[in-house]
């Protein structure tokens, strides 16, 4: 199958067969985006819609649910980025839990800015970010 039109720019770090809900298809993760693909309805011409389009700052969270052979890969998603979307999609796929670890890397990944949590110097008070080793102002180790 070709996709290479779909995710033109983007970098797929995984794919395999999927089910969503009865429909057979493919489940792709690229580094910006979670996308089921129908395998037999001409979805990577032009104008075709795509069933499935996370994209990663959509997802609030991935679980593993199920057991045994009934696992599925649980994808949840904030409501309010994603307002024509279901708060949760359901994906049948070999390996869940590797699909499950992969998504939620690839989410934090897509972070554009990292949450830095202020704290402060032990000796002279200043407000120091977390990346520090030392105090800029008095040079106290931070620990
Ligand atoms: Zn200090």
């Amino acid at each position: 199958m070709n996709v290479g039109s779909m995710f033109l720019g983007e970098d797929i770090i995984m794919s395999g067969n999927a089910k969503y809900h009865s429909t057979r298809g493919t489940l792709y993760l690229t580094n910006r985006r979670v996308a089921f693909v129908y395998e037999k309805r001409g979805i990577m011409s032009k104008n075709k819609y795509t069933p499935v389009n996370l994209p990663l700052d959509t997802i609030s969270e991935v679980t593993v649910v199920g057991t045994g052979p009934f696992k599925k890969v649980s994808i949840y998603t904030y409501r309010d980025k994603l307002p024509t979307g279901l708060p949760r999609y359901e994906f049948k796929v070999h390996g869940p839990e590797s699909w499950t670890l992969k998504i939620e890397k690839a989410c934090s990944g897509s972070t554009p800015e990292k949450i830095v949590v202020p704290m402060k110097c032990h000796v002279c008070g200043t407000r120091i970010e977390l990346a520090q080793t030392e105090c800029p102002v008095c040079g106290a180790q931070l620990t």
